[in-house]
């Protein structure tokens, strides 16, 4: 299921480090290793999708699992009354650097 040389497919593997903030079957969230916010996490499905427009209809649930990974935390860290925001950034034009489907979780001061 892992794509060869997919830098997020190597954190789920454990080939490679990451700070997790959520775990569950499908999806794992971790910290952004380039923060551009207090709060900056990243949601990927377990399974390997390049990109958001490659999930198949069948398969589309996996963003109701994402999605649902992201208010768990969100609660859990009081970022529902901070606010936060989401992102997918779809292809290169799109700002997509990682070509594993991830949704950001933004929230608090801008870094600088
Ligand atoms: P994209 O532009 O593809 O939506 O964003 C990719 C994100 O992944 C960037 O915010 C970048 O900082 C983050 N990132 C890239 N490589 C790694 C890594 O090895 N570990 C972690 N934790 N984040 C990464
Ligand atoms: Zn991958």
């Amino acid at each position: 299921m892992a794509s060869e040389n997919c830098i997020f497919c190597k954190i789920i593997n454990n080939q490679l480090p990451s700070t997790q903030v959520f775990e569950n079957e499908n999806v794992l969230a971790f910290k952004d290793i380039h923060p551009t916010h207090e709060t900056h996490y990243l949601f990927i499905p377990k399974k390997h999708y390049s990109r958001l427009d490659q999930i198949p209809d069948s398969e589309i649930s996996v963003m109701a699992d994402l999605y649902q990974a992201i208010n768990s935390v969100a609660k859990k860290e009081g970022l529902d009354q901070a606010g936060f925001k989401t992102v997918i950034h779809v292809g290169e034009g799109g700002g997509q650097v990682v070509f594993h489907l991830h949704i950001h979780l933004i929230s608090g001061r801008k870094l600088k």
